[in-house]
């Protein structure tokens, strides 16, 4: 392998600023391990080679980022990891690429995804296999697992992803990455295949805190196009975690987080982080979030609903695939939608489309959104008390692929992320350690995930760093 490419953003932009290589020298590193590594780790979908080199070369000091396969990129493909998008091509760029290319970022490949980031593990994907860059027998996570096997396994400096429930998080802790969730309105969406729009957000995977804290400094901030950001100031995030220490700050233990269903090795790593923190000066209190236990029913009306709202518009008409067995006009939309969605999107369809329906608004959609406050409620009161809070990220390692095929027990892991996506606020996963595998298998990462309150980014960074700094014994 190049060196170059276990880069992360800070180093790459130090040997940039150096002279030790130029940035077409960076990109074209990225692309030869991309040719040597994607056959086996499956990141990446599709690789624009000239154009990604062309822009690396009219950008001295540019960094490649892989970009999800939701996010637009004009004149590129975007396909959400569905047969339904085969063939489309953006027609302008998302708002989040804007602001990476004038941060100096070029974008690289597209990387894979579970289909309209339904999933958590990628197998959800229609257009190909991501595996785990730690054993290629297992998941990378999901939906952003693409994004994660392309930084875990040094198929790219850094990248992006998107979380709706966890899908930054999850992939990031299975590919021992740096994943943050900024707080809903924190990115701008524009541009950005939506899922469920209240609560999707785009957000770096990086080899580093201080990466994720650059990679941020270009997707935060208010934009016109998106009436969910508002005009709150952008820290700068780099200086904020400059010198940051876990000397007495106050970490809360959400007791609802620490439950018996807890992978050993995920427990042991976790009750290490704790005691790492405590060992650093960190003073730790238990808390509770009372209403926890109702997340994962609230998420999966919420986020269905939203979905089937927002995938209405996938219809054969305007975008991608169109049935060729159509005679008439409802054919054409029944059947291209039905040739075209994977059997996870139609059930989030089907379950949104139910929930949404006359006469059970009030029952599941009405009553979801008021169980969803009483959640936010649980974090507001918590972060009158503590600074940030401590949790595992998933109950458990990486899966083996194929190993999750009932539906609801892939969802439960999002059962940690899930509760802080409803309530909008600010969470990260960084790497804790790897377990200790039996009979010789490979170890596998684990993340901690450290959550702070809505536009917090400069202290939970800040929290994260001195975390990662005693982790890595710095
Ligand atoms: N796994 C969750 C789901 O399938 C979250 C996905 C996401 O964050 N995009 O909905």
């Amino acid at each position: 392998m190049n060196e170059l490419c276990k880069l992360g953003i800070k180093e790459a932009r130090a040997g940039l600023a150096k002279g030790d290589f130029t940035s077409v020298e960076l990109m074209q590193a990225v692309i030869d391990r991309y040719h040597e590594e994607n056959a086996r780790i499956g990141a990446y979908l599709t690789f624009d080679e000239e154009g990604a080199l062309a822009e690396a070369k009219a950008n001295p000091g540019g960094v490649p980022l892989a970009i999800k396969d939701l996010i637009n990129v004009k004149g590129q493909p975007c396909t959400c990891g569905s047969k339904i998008l085969k063939g489309y091509t953006s027609a302008y760029d998302a708002t989040v690429i804007k602001g990476i290319r004038a941060h100096g970022f070029v974008p690289a490949g597209r990387v894979n995804m579970d289909e309209f980031a339904m999933g958590s593990s990628t197998e959800n994907s229609a257009l190909g296999r991501t595996v785990n860059p730690y054993d290629v027998t297992r998941v990378p996570g999901g939906s952003s697992g693409g994004s994660a096997a392309a930084v875990g396994g040094n198929l790219c400096i850094a990248a992006l992803g998107t979380d709706t429930g966890g899908s930054i998080r999850q992939p990031a802790s299975f590919c021992n990455c740096v994943g943050l969730k900024p707080s809903y309105g924190r990115v701008s969406r524009f541009g950005v295949t939506a899922f469920a729009s209240s609560l999707d957000q785009v957000g770096p995977i990086t080899k580093s805190v201080e990466d994720a804290a650059l990679l941020l400094q270009a997707l935060a901030g208010h934009d016109e196009m998106d009436g969910t950001t508002p005009r709150e100031p952008v820290p700068d995030y780099s200086a904020a975690i400059e010198g940051a220490t876990l000397k007495g700050v106050k970490i809360g233990l959400p007791k609802e987080y620490y439950i018996d269903g807890l992978d050993p090795e995920v427990k042991r790593i976790t009750d290490e982080a704790i005691k790492k923190c405590a060992a650093a000066g960190a003073e730790l209190v238990e808390v509770s979030l009372p209403h926890t236990d109702y997340a994962m029913a609230v998420y999966y009306v919420v986020a269905p609903a939203e979905a089937s709202a927002n995938l209405a518009r996938f219809d054969g008409v305007r975008y991608g695939h169109r049935s060729e067995r159509s005679d008439n006009v409802f054919n054409l939309y029944a059947r291209s939608r039905a040739e075209g969605f994977g059997p996870e999107v139609k059930r989030r369809i089907i379950m949104g489309t139910y929930v949404l329906s006359s006469g059970y608004y009030d029952a599941y959609y009405g009553r979801a959104s008021k169980v969803r406050t009483l959640i936010r409620r649980d974090f507001e009161t918590v972060f009158g008390k503590v600074d940030a809070l401590l949790t595992p990220v998933v109950p458990t390692p990486a899966f083996k692929m194929g190993e999750v095929q009932d539906p609801i027990t892939m969802y439960l892991n999002d059962l940690f992320t899930i509760p802080g996506s409803l309530a909008g606020n600010c969470s990260i996963s960084v790497p804790a350690g790897f377990t200790r595998a039996a009979d010789g298998a490979p170890p596998l990462p684990v993340g901690v995930q450290f959550i702070c309150d809505a536009f917090r980014e400069d202290s939970l960074l800040g929290i994260a760093r001195a975390f990662e700094q005693v982790e890595r014994g710095a």
